[in-house]
């Protein structure tokens, strides 16, 4: 963004030099050359535009990693199977389970432990070749890494169960069907998108906002949980909102919608609706969407006529995201997520809102370690290791889900 911000003040100064509009032109030159240009200058679609903006930009960020991650991006995404747990479809697990899929949630916990206990033995088997005292000292280490921190435990009591297959495995998932009562049995969607709910880990009544919501993917997985006391979900666009609440009507029991507040208000200004209120905010923001960047010319960032915008996000990000803060109760948490690899769009913003929270507000925040997610989540999604803050799933060919970022702050 930063290359394309300079670059796009470098192209307004240009166009500010050739002058007036055509027809206020003073001479016929200037016109002929104008009407040549327009009519042989090629018309690059914004997939391209986007792919060259992220050649340029992610292979410095990601460096050896960039050529994986942009086949990943240009290749069919993976999806994961979110099951609904108000519907009474039967045997829907076994009919996954019997495909191969797992619920990447529930089967984390023991697989991170089995990964913990063969490193430790990895690391007593190398410390028998040294001394006897390093030996005994090695199989202290073993049992207290084989048995999980605290974070492990802790970010697993969750009801949200999501089924995927198989790294390298690209069987896709049949079609949602109703039960009896008309609601559907799961939802499709990127698996790592329920990474963020899950970081929330939203706890028995918890008042939760999400403050940009729609098409209701992840409000849809809050509510899995069962535990959210009070729900607001809101989203600026009208359009949106509406198909969010198509979303809660085919997956979710009229009494429960009724625990939903759903609005369509600017997130800039929430304060001014409700602030200090929420044990739990999710700021799922707009984003350079870069799987949709690379592939669909339609509704993309990159159309040039989207320009401003674009270089606006990173902006608009860091307001909804200072939203999000003042929305929470003092000891609540903020998670903070894009589908974008765009350090400008991720860690920049996290640094600035903690900045601007301390500084304008008198707020304290803290980011949250999630390194445990990696520890975690690690046979089903490729994370990024370097990130300062929170964490980064890449696409990869043999679990090409993301990119999703997320990020946790805590108010004090
Ligand atoms: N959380 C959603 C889900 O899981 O289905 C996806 C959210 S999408 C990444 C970002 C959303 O932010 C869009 O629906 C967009 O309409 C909304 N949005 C954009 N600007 C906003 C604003 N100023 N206030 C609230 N929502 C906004």
């Amino acid at each position: 963004m930063a290359a394309l911000g300079g670059r796009g003040r470098v192209a307004a100064a240009l166009l500010l030099r050739r002058g007036p509009p055509p027809g206020l032109a003073p001479g016929p030159r200037r016109h002929r050359y104008k009407e040549k240009w327009a009519a042989t200058a090629p018309r690059i679609p914004p997939t391209r535009l986007a792919l060259h903006h992220f050649d340029t930009n992610y292979s410095l960020q990601l460096k050896d990693l960039w050529p994986s991650v942009r086949i990943g991006l240009l290749c069919e995404q993976k999806y994961g199977a979110l099951m609904n747990n108000f519907s009474s479809a039967e045997h829907v697990s076994q009919e996954l389970e019997l495909l191969n899929a797992t619920d990447f949630v529930s089967e984390a916990p023991q697989k991170a432990q089995v990964a913990a206990v063969e490193e430790a033995e990895r690391g007593e088997s190398r410390s028998q070749e040294g001394s006897g005292k390093g030996r005994a000292v090695m199989q202290a280490e073993t049992t207290t890494q084989a048995e999980m921190s605290p974070p492990l435990c802790a970010s697993i009591h969750s009801n949200i169960k999501c089924y995927t297959f198989p790294r390298g495995d690209i069987t896709r998932f049949r079609p949602a069907r109703p039960d009896a009562l008309g609601l559907l049995d799961y939802y499709l969607l990127d698996a790592a998108s329920l990474l963020p709910v899950l970081a929330l880990n939203v706890q028995p009544g918890d008042c939760v906002l999400d403050l940009c919501a729609a098409p209701g993917g992840k409000t849809l997985a809050l509510l899995q949980t069962g535990l959210c006391g009070h729900l607001a979900a809101n989203d600026v666009s009208v359009s949106r909102t509406k198909r969010l609440c198509q979303v809660l009507q085919s997956y979710v029991p009229k009494e429960i919608r009724e625990t939903v507040s759903v609005t369509s208000y600017d997130g800039r200004d929430w304060q001014q609706v409700e602030g200090g209120t929420f044990h739990k905010v999710l700021v799922d923001v707009p984003c350079t969407t870069d799987r949709h960047s690379v592939m669909e010319n339609e509704n993309n960032i990159f159309h040039k006529m989207r320009t401003k915008e674009r270089q606006m996000l990173p902006m608009l990000q860091l307001q909804l995201l200072m939203a999000g803060i003042l929305a929470t109760k003092p000891g609540g948490e903020v998670v903070y997520s894009t589908c974008s690899l765009s350090p400008l769009q991720n860690e920049y913003v996290m640094e600035r809102a903690v900045e601007i929270a301390a500084s304008q507000f008198n707020i304290g925040v803290r980011a949250e370690d999630l390194s445990h997610f990696r520890t975690l989540f690690q046979d089903t999604f490729s994370f990024f290791s370097e990130c300062r803050l929170g964490e980064l799933v890449l696409p990869h060919l043999t679990a090409n889900f993301g990119p999703i970022y997320f990020c946790k702050l805590r108010r004090l």
